[in-house]
């Protein structure tokens, strides 16, 4: 468990870094690039730290006012850093077309800051792929939703980056021809931005809204069907939150069972479906069903 707190730590102090060393450097050379990249940094840092907050709260186990925990938290952060994204999206693009639209940017011709400006770049790329191959681990292994947006967060600026330094090195060797190339490069990151970021909102909706998990419902029914005493399975729904899943079902029993003996059938469906998967929370009704006196099912009362 505390992995997790750390690899989202380790994530907000990169951010940390990330933003002094673009903020410096891009004072020191006077980059316009690097200076705007070392205010997505600080975004960063938020977006960082609003994962760590909600893996805490997502932590904290179920009280009088949240009954069933506070998983949906992960979901409610993944769904804030969808925005985030697209709105950066929007920013890249628009500062891509202008660019396109404008007269084009003269290189800087001094060697030392162009490389300079390619040396911070370059490490920020590092510390991307590092962190969002980490985040993407661990939000697998915790069914975090907030690790997982992070993940994909961080891989993107790691395309966001790439675009930069291939613009800088193209205007370093090519001059002036060459600087279009970043904006065409940012037009084609920010259309894949917005696609990632709409594809993430909508899995954070789905689990805020109660999409039933898909494929759930016909093997739990599947699943508890096939424990013995199970006379049928008339109900089952099912819902996320965070690296839970909790169910509800409606069994029958014989009819003429003793109550305590159904119970048990009950019980044995519990435990069937929590020995299946133990981020399951399962509770079972049972009704009667006539098998051995041979009234129809649905005349059973219920
Ligand atoms: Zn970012
Ligand atoms: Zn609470």
């Amino acid at each position: 468990m505390a992995e997790k707190y750390r690899i989202a730590e380790a994530s907000i102090f990169a951010s940390i870094a990330m933003m002094l060393l673009k903020l410096i450097f891009g004072l020191l050379t006077g980059s316009l690039a690097l200076l705007s990249d070392g205010l997505h940094s600080a975004l960063d840092v938020t977006a960082a730290a609003i994962t760590w907050v909600a893996l805490h709260i997502s932590d904290r186990p179920a009280d009088a006012s949240h009954n069933y925990g506070h998983g949906k938290v992960e979901s409610l952060s993944a769904f804030g850093e969808s925005i985030l994204l697209l709105l950066t999206a929007f920013w890249i693009g628009w500062a891509a077309v202008n660019s396109l639209l404008g007269p084009p940017v003269r290189p800087d011709t001094r060697y030392w800051a162009s490389y300079c400006a390619m040396g911070v770049v370059a490490v920020a790329m590092l510390t991307d792929v590092w962190r969002s191959r980490l985040l993407t681990a661990a939000a697998k292994k915790y069914e975090s939703q907030a690790l997982r947006a992070d993940a994909l967060h961080f891989g993107v600026d790691f395309l966001i980056s790439s675009v930069v330094l291939a613009s800088l090195v193209a205007v370093r060797i090519g001059g002036t021809h060459w600087a279009h190339v970043d904006a065409v490069g940012a037009i084609f990151v920010a259309v894949v931005m917005v696609g990632a970021s709409l594809s993430l909102a909508r899995q954070s909706i789905d689990i805020l809204m109660d999409h039933s998990p898909a494929g759930l419902e016909a093997s739990l029914t599947a699943l508890m069907k096939a424990v013995p005493g199970v006379v049928e399975v008339r109900r089952v729904r099912a819902r996320q939150s965070g690296n839970r899943r909790f169910v509800d079902a409606t069994i029958t029993v014989d009819r003429q069972m003793s109550m305590e003996a159904g119970h048990q059938i009950a019980t044995s469906v519990e435990v069937a479906v929590e020995r299946e998967d133990s981020g399951m929370d399962i509770t079972v009704h049972v009704e009667p069903a006539a098998v051995a006196d041979g009234l129809p099912a649905s005349q059973s009362p219920t």
